[in-house]
């Protein structure tokens, strides 16, 4: 009887297995994006066109169509301003893929791809940053990690949910929001028909004393609603705060429903010792599937309304 159990069961655990998210894929997603020859992206580089490339073909390979200016991409160029350097101009671009299910109303869900690079574009914490690689394991391969695999999950789940998903990685976060900026202030899909936005920034370091942290739990009053007995293998507390921090700010900033997902500071942030083997994948596993379960409440609701966080 229980061999027979199993049999049956067989066939939907082989097919669940590949949708959800997947500590050993979060590994390396990572794993790739911040190891020392990707020389910590820095804005400019020849390795931020690589992370470009990188999750271009990720989008690709899971069917995503392309909704930037020029494919997936949406150029756009980013300033330095908190140093002087020569180069204060330079080259980056948000990465768009649309998971277009025919539904009025869309998810954006986000993380930025980009980081300090090689310590000469302000913002590190290391003594003397110049030349050395900044890996940004955690911040925030760990969030490209996860939006590759919430686009896995809603492209591979066989199900056509009641709303498009819109993925995005942003670019020049570190410089200031700059790509999510660009992106509010030139979408390429109108701002107004946008259910909410889910940005993932430092997802990789969970502490199972502190939980994730949850922001924007202010900016909807539906959210209470969406979070009614969730539970989930990971500890996580919410924040009324919209704004600060990370690209979720820029969303918040054109009146829109937002969720920031966030394991908190540590002593390697902004450092050269921000390394991939200090994730927690299997953590982040967990916070992913808690993301999916309120996104699918989510789902449950009409177009969210704003509310402004007093
Ligand atoms: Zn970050």
């Amino acid at each position: 009887m229980k061999y027979l159990f199993f049999l049956l069961w067989f066939p939907y655990v082989l097919h669940a297995q590949n949708e959800v998210p997947s500590a050993e894929r979060i590994r390396q997603h990572v794993n790739y994006l911040a190891s020392d020859r990707m020389k910590g992206r820095g804005t400019g580089s020849r390795e931020q066109e690589k992370a470009v490339k990188y999750i271009e073909k990720q989008f690709k390979k899971m069917g995503l169509s392309p909704r930037g200016t020029d494919g997936y991409r949406q150029p756009f160029m980013a300033k330095v301003r908190r140093v002087v350097v020569p180069d204060s101009v330079r080259k980056s671009a948000n990465v768009l893929g649309f998971l277009n299910n025919q539904a009025p109303y869309t998810i954006i869900i986000g993380a930025h791809f980009d980081h300090l690079g090689m310590g000469r574009q302000g913002s590190s914490k290391a003594p003397q940053p110049e030349g050395q690689i900044h890996n940004g394991a955690d911040d925030n391969a760990s969030g490209v990690a996860g939006l590759l695999e919430l686009a896995r999950y809603f492209t591979q789940n066989s199900r056509t949910e009641p709303f498009n998903f819109l993925f995005i990685a942003f670019g020049a976060e570190e410089l200031g929001l700059q790509g999510s900026r660009y992106f509010v202030e030139n979408p390429t899909l109108a701002l107004e028909n946008i259910h909410f936005m889910l940005n993932m920034d430092m997802i990789g370091r969970y502490n199972s004393e502190r939980g994730v942290g949850i922001g924007g739990y202010g900016t909807s009053d539906a959210w209470p609603q969406v979070f009614k007995d969730v539970t989930g293998d990971v500890k996580f507390f919410t924040d009324r705060a919209g704004s600060g921090g990370s690209d979720h700010g820029s969303f918040y900033a054109k009146k829109i429903p937002v969720l920031f997902f966030h394991t908190g500071g540590h002593d390697d942030y902004h450092t050269p010792t921000d390394d991939p083997e200090k994730l927690n994948a299997e953590a982040e596993a967990g916070i992913l599937s808690l993301e999916i379960k309120l996104i699918e409440n989510a789902m449950e609701l009409p177009k969210l309304i704003f509310t402004e966080v007093k």
